[in-house]
């Protein structure tokens, strides 16, 4: 059974993107490897600093609020092997929502994947085109560019 560090988790709504609006169940969890200098949850990125959870665990979380929806984000999620995480909450019929840089391999089954590609580590191909939307953090002019190649090569926008 896998383990997964979890900084925070809650039942809110998605405020951003295509599924703005609609409650979901967030679970953040710990790790990641990208460095952007401007993040806004430094705190998620060693793994070690948070506790470790089970997919039971994470799944009753999500049941017991009566969740329809759960995101899972980060920290890097796809840190992480999501195969056993998923599948479970899908066999409860919980939506499966994925945000991510894309800096590492996808694994799970989702619903919707949501990819945020970072200047910092670059998204690998193969992440970028199980993108359902892309999500790009303006900080600078030349973040347009970053977003408009990104958009370009995505086959599945
Ligand atoms: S990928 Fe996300 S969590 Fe990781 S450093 Fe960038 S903004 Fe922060």
């Amino acid at each position: 059974m896998n383990n997964y560090a979890v900084m925070e988790h809650f039942y809110t709504v998605q405020g951003e993107g295509s599924n703005t609006g609609k409650a979901a169940y967030f679970v953040r969890l710990g790790g990641c490897d990208v460095g952007c200098v401007w993040c806004d949850v430094k705190e998620s990125w060693n793994a070690a600093d948070h506790p470790q959870y089970t997919t039971p665990q994470i799944t009753e979380w999500i049941t017991s609020a009566g969740a329809h929806n759960a995101v899972i984000t980060g920290g890097e999620p796809c840190m992480y092997n999501l195969d056993e995480l998923t599948a479970t909450l899908k066999n409860q019929r919980i939506q499966t929502w994925l945000e991510t840089s894309g800096a590492h391999p996808v694994t799970g089954q989702w619903d919707w994947i949501c990819v945020s590609p970072k200047k910092f580590k670059a998204p690998l191909p193969q992440s970028l085109s199980k993108a359902d939307e892309l999500k790009v953090i303006i900080f600078n002019n030349s973040d347009f560019e970053w977003a408009e190649q990104h958009a370009t090569s995505k086959p599945k926008l």
